[in-house]
C-alpha cells in the first residue's frame, strides 16, 4: 500500500513533466537537462493557465481592452500609450476599475497625448475616478503625457533597457514596477516585473522572502530564466492568476497547480 501511496503522490509531477515539452521553443526553456526551479514553476502555470493575452489593449471598433492571446508583437504607438496610461490607473487598484477608466477616457476619445496634455486635471481626475486616488493619478498621467511628448515614443523605444528604465524612473509617480510593467508590455523589454504577490508566492514557495528588495527578487528571474520577452510577458501574468486564484492572503493549496514544488503547499496525497 506505501508503494501505491509512493506512485500517485509523485504521478502529477512527471505528468506535468513529460508535457512542458509543447511550450519549450516559444519561451526558450531547454528541451534538454533539468529545469531551474523558477522554468518548472513557470511550465507548471502555464500548463495549468495558458496564455494570459497581456497587456490587454483596446480594438479599432471596441471601447474595451481586449486580451490577446500569445501575441508578443511589437506595439502600436496607440497601444503603448494605452499601456503606459493602464498602469498608472492599475496602480493600488483592480484591473477591472482601472478598465473602467480606461473604457472613459476611450468613449470620451481622450486616449491622445495632446488631447491628454490640454485636458484640465480636475477634469481628467472626473473621468477617471473609478480608479480611485483619482486625483493623484490624474496628476500622474498628466506628468507622463509632458514627458512623452518631450521625448516621444519613438526616440524612448530606441534606448537601451537601463537607459529606458533610467528614464522613466525619474518621472513622478513611476515607480519599479510600473516602470518594469511598461517596458515589458508597452516596449517589449526585457524587464521581468515583481509585485506584492510575485513576493508572496516566491516566499511561500520557498525560493525567496517576502522583505526581499525588489531588485534581488527580480535579479533572481532574470539569472534563473532565459531572456525572452514572450516568457517575462506570461510569467508575471500567470503569477497574477496564481494570486488571484489559489495564492490569496490565505492560500488555498489544495487545487494550486504548483502544490508539488511548494514548500507551503499540502503536497501529499495519502491513500488510504
Ligand atoms: S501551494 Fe499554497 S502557498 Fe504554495 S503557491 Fe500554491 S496556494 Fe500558494
Amino acid at each position: 500500500m506505501k508503494r501505491l501511496a509512493f506512485i500517485f503522490y509523485f504521478l502529477p509531477v512527471f505528468a506535468l513533466s513529460a508535457s512542458h515539452e509543447y511550450c519549450t521553443d516559444m519561451f526558450g526553456l531547454p528541451t534538454t537537462g533539468q529545469l531551474t526551479d523558477f522554468e518548472e514553476i513557470f511550465a507548471h502555470l502555464y500548463e495549468h493557465y495558458g496564455p494570459q493575452g497581456w497587456w490587454p489593449v483596446t480594438r479599432e471598433g471596441s471601447e474595451t481592452p481586449q486580451y490577446i492571446k500569445s501575441n508578443y508583437e511589437r506595439r502600436s504607438r496607440e497601444e503603448q500609450l494605452e499601456i503606459i496610461i493602464g498602469a498608472i490607473l492599475t496602480q493600488n487598484t483592480s484591473w477591472k476599475n482601472a478598465e473602467i477608466a480606461l473604457m472613459n477616457l476611450n468613449t470620451k476619445n481622450l486616449m491622445n497625448l495632446d488631447v491628454l496634455a490640454a485636458i484640465s486635471e480636475t477634469n481628467l481626475g472626473e473621468i477617471i475616478r473609478a480608479s480611485g486616488y483619482y486625483n493623484q493619478k490624474a496628476k500622474k498621467i498628466q506628468t507622463i503625457v509632458a514627458f512623452l511628448k518631450k521625448e516621444s515614443l519613438a526616440k524612448l523605444e530606441k534606448l537601451t533597457i537601463p537607459e529606458l528604465r533610467t528614464k522613466l524612473l525619474t518621472v513622478k509617480g513611476i515607480g519599479n514596477e510600473t516602470a518594469d510593467s511598461i517596458i515589458l508590455y508597452a516596449f517589449n523589454g526585457l524587464a521581468f516585473v515583481i509585485d506584492s504577490y510575485t513576493k508572496r508566492i516566491f516566499a511561500r514557495i520557498g525560493l525567496s522572502n517576502e522583505s526581499i528588495a525588489y531588485t534581488d527578487l527580480q535579479k533572481q528571474f532574470e539569472t534563473n530564466i532565459p531572456e525572452n520577452v514572450a516568457l517575462y510577458n506570461e510569467y508575471h501574468a500567470l503569477i497574477v492568476s496564481l494570486a488571484k486564484e489559489h495564492c490569496k492572503k490565505e492560500p488555498s493549496c489544495s487545487l494550486c497547480p504548483i502544490k508539488h514544488s511548494c514548500k507551503t503547499g499540502e503536497c501529499i496525497v495519502i491513500i488510504k
